[in-house]
This record gives structure tokens, C-alpha cells and sequence, in this order.
């Protein structure tokens, strides 16, 4: 579907967005990780899949406002868009819509939500998991837009996870729908949509669980509704296509425009360590994500092999997964990954990450583990565990009892693991240990 996509303004974002400032973001910094180590770059994102957005949010939090005033600066000069009447679309001041009103949008049709049910502000969520099945609460998005408003087409949803940007595409919660500003048509349908969106408050877009949208150098968020359309920081000014970023509820299909009810927050699955994919969603998680820890030092050096990553050792990690050695890491990869993961009792985030690496043999971890534990056994080992599994000090008594058999547990529950309560060597490495 992809290759349908190599379009000159599509080339022409890629390009873009290597002159991206975001170079905090984590995926960039898995793929730095790998390339620090000496390991083949893992590849750069196809032309036609770079994905795009969100992106800005996260530059927004990292760094403050200049940029975005700078930007805002520059776009308030700006002609972007073509009108129905041959006229050009001059860009309004931040906070105003970045396309043409209409008061008789249809908007769309089917909403189980009664006028007065509307979500809360959703908070910002960025993905965290390498997850990129596109989420049935997308598809149905997708298929309600594109019989509404027939004028655009289908950019797709899921991406690779070897392609760069925080924009939940990588979980298959977002998407890109392709309505060039330049196109007169095309234009006028995505404003009426955008419109029916955002208008008071942005009651339909939180029915229908849209996180933000980002749109001929503007953002909108749900949670920061209030500013309107902010500046979009970020290197592609999103004129060809709007993106649609989504909760975890409103990708899952759970709000109220669906099922005419209102779902609490669901913050999806939280990183363990940093440059590291989240374990794979294994339920709802109704509280905000603690910082992620830093990758232990007792790892050493690892790479990074998820969706997307091509190469020999995807060959060689393939044939220890047991998977079909393509060279390619698919669908069928990661689910032999996440399938190894839980015999090993290591997150399972069906990405050869570093935990993985070491439990399949790729790499020797620094480590100080030397036997598996169970409930009964004794040691400093044992000491060391209580303090990676965050117990209470009064508990780090170097003796594998309940309160050990608990923690564990709970460790591996949060973690998308069958919670039994051993130590198995992989475990604790997984731990840093
Ligand atoms: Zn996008």
C-alpha cells in the first residue's frame, strides 16, 4: 500500500525530516544506541512510510517556546492552501483554524453518544510499545471519514517501528489522511471535518478518543484544547495530509461516540528503561507511567532488532527465535519474540531489545548472575533482586520469601509476564542484574 505513496511531496518530507530537531526521542535514541555499538545501522524508514507528527509534542515538551514562536512567525507570513474560488488560503495567527470554516459541515454520522455525554481532556500519551497492528478503533475512524468525505485517500496507519518520531504509529494509534491543501476539494472536506472536530471544545474529537491532530503547520490537542491551533513544531509542516493521533480508548474503540459511554483513562504500557520499547499492552493501566530507568550497565552493550530492522543478525536472531530467517523482522518475528520472552520471564515487548539479546546468546552481559532463584534460597543474589524489584528496604533481607515471591509477581504482572513468582537467571538479567 506504501509504494502507492511515493508521491514527490512524500519524497520531499522525508527530506524534510531528517533536518528534524527531535533528536531526543527515543526510538532515535535506540537506533543511536545501536550505531554507537558498532552494529549495522538498522535502516532508515522507507520514503514512502515516514511517518511524521507527534513528534512536535514531544519538542514541545523538551524545549520550550521559542521554537514554536519562531515558527509562528514565519507562518503568520504565509500563504498555504488553495480556495474553491481560485483565491489563496492565507495562514490566520496561532490559536485560529489553519482552513476554511464551514457552519454546514455533516460531520460524521453514528455517534451512540447522547449531546450531553463527552469525555474529560484526555492526557498526552505518547507511544511507548512497538505495537503497529493498526487498532480497530482506527479502522472504523477510517472507513466513517472516507465515506463522509470522499475527496481525500487512505495514508495508512501502521508504520514500522524502525521509522523515526513520536507518532504513535508505531502502535498503530494513529492516522494520515491524505488531503493536500493545494487541492481545492480536498481542502474544503478536511476543514469541514476538522470543524466538526474541534468545535466546542473538541466535545467530537474526544467522543471519538483523537489525542491531537496536525495540519498545515498547526497542532490541535485535546488536552490543550483551550490554545486552539498551536504552532506545529516540526520540521514537516503536514500541508499534504492530516495526522490523527489517538488515545489508547479511542483507538480500542471505547469511547462514547462508539458505545455511548465514558471509559476512565488508559495510559498503555510503560517503558521499563529508556531507549527500550514498553512491553507489548497486556491490559488497561489506569495510572501515569514513572520515569524509565536507565539501561543497566551490567547489559553492557546490545542492539536493537524490532519491526522493520532488516540484516544478518535478524537472520541469526530469527534462527534462534525459532522464527522463518528472512532477514526481515515481521509480524511472525515479533510474535516468536514476545512468545520467547515469556518462557525466558523477560518483558515481553516483542522487539529483540536488550534483555533479549542477552537471553538468546547474542551478546555476553556483564553480570553477576549465577543461578536462578526461587522461594527458600538465601544470598546477597538474593539481596540484589530485592533492591531491582524496588522493595521496601525493610524487606531487602537477602531471603526469598513471600514478600519476594509478591514483588516478583507484581514485577512480572505490570510487565505483560504470567506472574509466577521464580527468578530464572533471564529474569534477572532483565532486571540489570
Ligand atoms: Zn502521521
Amino acid at each position: 500500500m506504501y509504494s502507492k505513496r511515493v508521491t514527490k511531496s512524500a519524497r520531499s518530507r522525508t527530506n524534510l525530516s531528517k533536518h528534524s530537531s527531535m533528536g531526543t526521542l527515543h526510538v532515535v535514541g535506540a537506533v543511536a544506541l545501536a550505531t554507537t555499538l558498532g552494529l549495522a545501522p538498522l535502516p532508515a524508514a522507507n520514503a514512502a512510510s515516514a511517518p511524521v507528527l507527534g513528534e512536535a509534542e514531544v519538542t514541545a515538551q523538551t524545549n520550550p517556546d521559542s521554537e514554536s514562536i519562531e515558527l509562528s512567525e514565519r507562518a503568520n507570513r504565509k500563504i498555504s492552501g488553495k480556495l474553491p474560488n481560485g483565491d489563496n488560503f492565507k495562514l490566520p495567527p496561532v490559536g485560529q483554524a489553519p482552513f476554511p470554516t464551514s457552519a454546514n459541515s455533516p460531520g460524521l454520522p453514528g455517534s451512540q453518544a447522547a449531546s450531553n455525554v463527552v469525555e474529560p481532556a484526555p492526557p498526552y500519551v505518547p507511544q511507548t510499545s512497538c505495537d503497529p497492528g493498526e487498532k480497530k478503533g482506527i479502522k472504523a475512524f477510517k472507513a466513517l471519514v472516507m465515506s463522509t468525505y470522499p475527496a481525500g485517500r487512505d495514508w495508512g496507519s501502521s508504520r514500522n517501528c524502525t521509522d523515526d518520531g513520536t507518532s504513535e504509529h508505531l502502535e498503530g494509534r494513529a492516522w494520515d489522511w491524505n488531503v493536500d491543501v493545494n487541492n481545492p476539494t480536498q481542502f474544503t472536506q478536511a476543514g469541514q471535518l476538522l470543524g466538526w472536530l474541534t468545535a466546542d471544545g473538541g466535545a467530537n474529537a474526544k467522543r471519538l478518543g483523537i489525542m491531537y491532530i496536525g495540519y498545515n503547520y498547526r497542532i490541535w490537542g485535546a488536552y490543550r484544547a483551550s490554545e486552539g491551533w498551536r504552532a506545529l513544531s516540526n520540521s514537516n509542516p503536514h500541508t499534504d495530509h492530516v495526522h490523527f493521533s489517538f488515545t489508547w480508548n479511542g483507538a480500542r474503540k471505547k469511547t462514547s461516540f462508539w458505545t455511548g459511554k465514558v471509559k476512565s483513562n488508559d495510559y498503555g504500557p510503560c517503558r521499563i528503561y529508556q531507549g527500550q520499547p514498553a512491553p507489548l499492552r497486556a491490559g488497561k493501566n489506569s495510572s501515569p507511567c514513572p520515569p524509565a530507568a536507565q539501561l543497566p550497565n551490567a547489559w553492557g552493550s546490545a542492539g536493537l532488532l524490532w519491526r522493520g530492522s532488516t540484516g544478518s543478525l535478524v537472520a541469526t536472531a530469527q534462527s534462534k527465535l525459532g522464527a522463518t530467517q528472512s532477514g526481515t523482522f515481521d509480524a511472525s518475528t515479533a510474535k516468536a519474540a514476545a512468545a520467547f520472552q515469556h518462557r525466558a520471564g523477560i518483558p515481553a515487548t516483542g522487539a529483540v531489545d536488550a534483555a533479549t539479546w542477552f537471553a538468546l546468546g547474542m551478546g555476553e552481559p556483564v553480570s553477576k548472575v549465577k543461578r536462578s532463584l526461587k522461594k527458600g534460597k538465601r544470598g546477597k543474589d538474593v539481596k540484589r533482586l530485592q533492591r531491582a524489584l524496588r522493595m521496601n528496604k525493610k524487606k531487602r533481607d537477602g531471603r526469598y520469601r513471600k514478600s519476594t515471591v509478591r514483588a516478583v509477581k507484581s514485577w512480572k504482572r505490570a510487565n505483560g509476564l504470567r506472574p509466577n513468582g521464580r527468578a530464572s537467571k533471564s529474569f534477572q538479567r532483565s532486571l540489570g542484574l
